[in-house]
């Protein structure tokens, strides 16, 4: 006898790896360059010392420290084991068996498995041609069954923003019992006026998602938030697994927030530097959305894979979407120099596409 498993989940795809080799330029997860800072490191070695202790299961000191933040109630604030954890745990207090989530595709890979996990039906809506949602399709897509919308602004991966006019009149549309949450996993390196703190205010069926792992820079601790009406934080509780965020993300997160304008500061120069990758390889040849985040796409098609094997070869790791596009994280200027070097290659441009005639 073989243990019986769920047999949908023959469809969710066994996790890869990504490839990774010594030297290799990584530019594949959004992540910051720089490591912890000393605060930071001091606070989870402390935090290391009781780890014998298991960790407050409400996370108070966190949840206060970010309320007082972000202006809200503590009673407003949900901690989780990176924002990832919230997107599932929203799915599974919102969905029955075969209740729909809408989200735009290509979006966050996470989508699809938490929805598929919590036993409900992902509806994909096309992004729009310039790579943005299609706000209009995802409202005509709402039926009956609608229970959760994730609106991932701005979007990975391609890096665009909605503004705050657009998210409203969007918002004042969908129905007020279908949950709505706003993926702001990016949102410290966006200058689009849409604010989702802002936004969930007036509306108890808004949930704002945000996350200690990108610009705030502890990726490996695994700790993000989720801002809502108090009935919604209540309910993730009641799915929350019991002690996931540690006590060390707590404390990492406690001390990264006391150096908010430090870390804050440093999205300027990722800000910069993205604006420079994007005019370079455009100068290149090469179609790239503008971006809000810290990455850039390359909508590539069915070129994607053999340009991504490029890259690796050329020792810089991309992430690939299938026959989609490519998306290269913005890092440091001398890893994002490599990229470009690489990008204007003959190698990549004929990877690419660029300078054929058909
Ligand atoms: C990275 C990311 C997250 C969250 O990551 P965690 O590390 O789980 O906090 C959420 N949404 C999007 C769109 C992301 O890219």
């Amino acid at each position: 006898m073989t243990a019986h498993i769920r047999p949908d989940l023959a469809s969710i795809p066994a996790y890869v790896p990504g490839r990774n080799f010594p030297g290799a330029i990584k530019l594949a997860s959004n992540e910051t360059t720089v490591g912890p800072l000393p605060g930071v490191r001091d606070a989870v070695a402390d935090a290391v010392a009781n780890a014998n202790r298991y960790p407050d299961n409400a996370a108070v000191a966190l949840i206060e420290a970010l309320a007082s933040f972000l202006k809200v109630e503590p009673a407003n604030v949900a901690a989780g084991c990176g924002s990832v954890t919230l997107c599932q745990e929203l799915v599974q207090i919102t969905c029955d068996q075969g209740d729909e989530v809408i989200y735009a595709w290509r979006s966050f890979e996470a989508y699809p498995v938490v929805t598929q996990v919590g036993h409900a039906v992902s509806v994909k809506v096309p992004l729009t041609e310039d790579f943005g949602h299609d706000l209009d399709a995802m409202l005509a897509a709402i039926t009956d069954r609608t229970r959760l919308i994730f609106v991932c602004n701005p979007n990975n991966p391609t890096g665009n923003a909605l503004s705050k006019a657009e998210l409203e009149s969007f918002l004042d549309a969908v129905p007020t019992h279908v949950v709505v949450a706003l993926d702001e996993a990016y949102f410290e390196y966006s200058r689009s006026d849409a604010d989702g703190i802002e936004l969930f205010r007036s509306r108890p069926n808004v949930v704002v998602l945000r996350t200690f792992s990108k610009a705030y820079g502890l990726a490996g601790i695994r700790v993000g938030y989720a801002v809502a009406d108090p009935e919604i934080i209540v309910a993730l509780g009641k799915v929350h697994t019991p002690f996931t965020v540690s006590a060390v993300a707590q404390a990492a997160a406690i001390a990264s927030l006391a150096a908010a304008d430090e870390l804050l500061a440093r999205t300027e120069g990722v800000i910069a530097e993205r604006t420079r990758v994007r005019s370079a390889l455009i100068e290149a040849g090469y179609t790239v959305p503008e971006s809000s985040a810290n990455f850039v796409y390359l909508p590539l098609g069915e070129l994607s894979p053999g340009f991504a094997e490029a890259s690796t070869e050329a020792g810089i790791l991309i992430r690939q979407y299938g026959v989609e596009g490519v998306r290269m994280t913005i890092g440091d200027p001398h890893e994002n120099d490599a990229f470009l070097a690489f990008a204007n290659t003959d190698v990549a441009k004929q990877a690419a596409g660029i300078g054929v005639t058909a």
